[in-house]
């Protein structure tokens, strides 16, 4: 017999489900992650211009998406590469989050930024380079603010897990795991999209995990195919980079999609979406009658 799942991520026991129907809902203005909602996250890598962002935050949100993403204060490869507009990219985002409605998920660098982050953002994005940057998941885990944590490129799902169970243990239950590819010797996609990662720990864990097929796949045209597998594996929901004109974005253009591009992958998801509302249906019924089960049981 091999390990149970429990015995082999016995160091976050914090992040395990306690029974079948143990889930952690993130309340984010008028909506929740993690419920039965399936929300999508799209929006630019980057926040560029006032007139770019507005246009993008106001057209995702005409076919169905929650959050506006967009970075301020970004990690890049290059040292001179664009490093984001700061403080005045914040200031962008509350201004597109008063037009369209959107709540705002916007990533938070280091540990001296938090204050500032957390005051314009609804979720604050922990990246990739910084999943295991532990003086910054604490001070952003206690800002209270919900935190999406990205899954590290070289991270195995334990070591995310660990990441995961110190934001807990800090007194913030509000995480929404992210899986946005690892790497691999593959070297055609940006990084290997861990699938199985969504699988598993839809299974194990009550926490959100979400999905990012832009960084995963690196490329436009591979987007919309990960996002329905992410939700056949059971998804609660996308972060997806979107672009009013991808070949003109200061990062990640390659990999962001058009906005006719975006609004054929969100119709795509349509049937993938039915299904997953009659899986939880099914669950919750399956839940129902265990929980009545069980109390006629006690009764005798
Ligand atoms: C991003 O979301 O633009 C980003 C930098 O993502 P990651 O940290 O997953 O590379
Ligand atoms: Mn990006």
């Amino acid at each position: 017999m091999g390990m149970t799942w429990k015995e082999t991520f016995a160091e976050t026991p914090g992040i395990l489900k306690k029974d079948s129907g143990d889930q952690t809902v993130v309340p984010v203005l008028d909506f929740e992650i993690g419920g039965s909602e399936f929300v999508t996250m799209a929006g630019p890598c980057s926040v560029e211009t006032e007139f770019q962002l507005i246009a993008t935050a106001n057209h995702v949100r005409s076919v169905g998406a929650r959050v506006l993403r967009g970075g301020a204060f970004k990690p890049r490869s290059s040292p001179y590469a664009f490093q984001g507009h700061g403080l005045e990219g914040l200031k962008m985002l509350a201004r597109a989050r008063d037009e369209s409605g959107l709540a705002i998920v916007t990533e938070v660098m280091c540990e001296d930024d938090v204050p500032l982050v957390a005051e314009y953002a609804d979720i604050l994005q922990i990246g990739a380079r910084n999943m295991e940057n532990f003086a910054l998941l604490e001070a952003a885990a206690r800002s209270g603010r919900p935190i999406l944590l990205k899954r590290g490129m070289m991270a195995t799902i334990a070591d995310w897990l660990r990441s995961a169970q110190l934001i807990l243990d800090c007194g913030n239950p509000h995480v929404i795991l992210c899986e946005r590819g690892i790497r691999t010797f593959e070297t055609a996609t940006r990084n290997t999209f861990d699938v199985a990662a969504i699988a598993l720990l839809k299974q194990i864990s009550h926490l959100p995990v979400i999905a990012d097929p832009s960084h995963a796949a690196g490329h436009a045209d591979l987007v919309p195919a990960l996002a329905r597998i992410a939700v056949a594996a059971g998804a609660d929901g996308l972060i997806v980079e979107v672009h009013p004109n991808p070949a003109k974005a200061w990062s990640d253009g390659e990999q962001s999609l058009n906005h006719a591009d975006f609004d054929a992958m969100m119709a795509s998801l349509d049937p993938y979406l039915s299904l997953r509302r009659r899986a939880l249906r099914d669950n919750e019924l399956l839940h129902q009658m265990n929980f009545e089960l069980e109390t006629m049981e006690a009764v005798g």
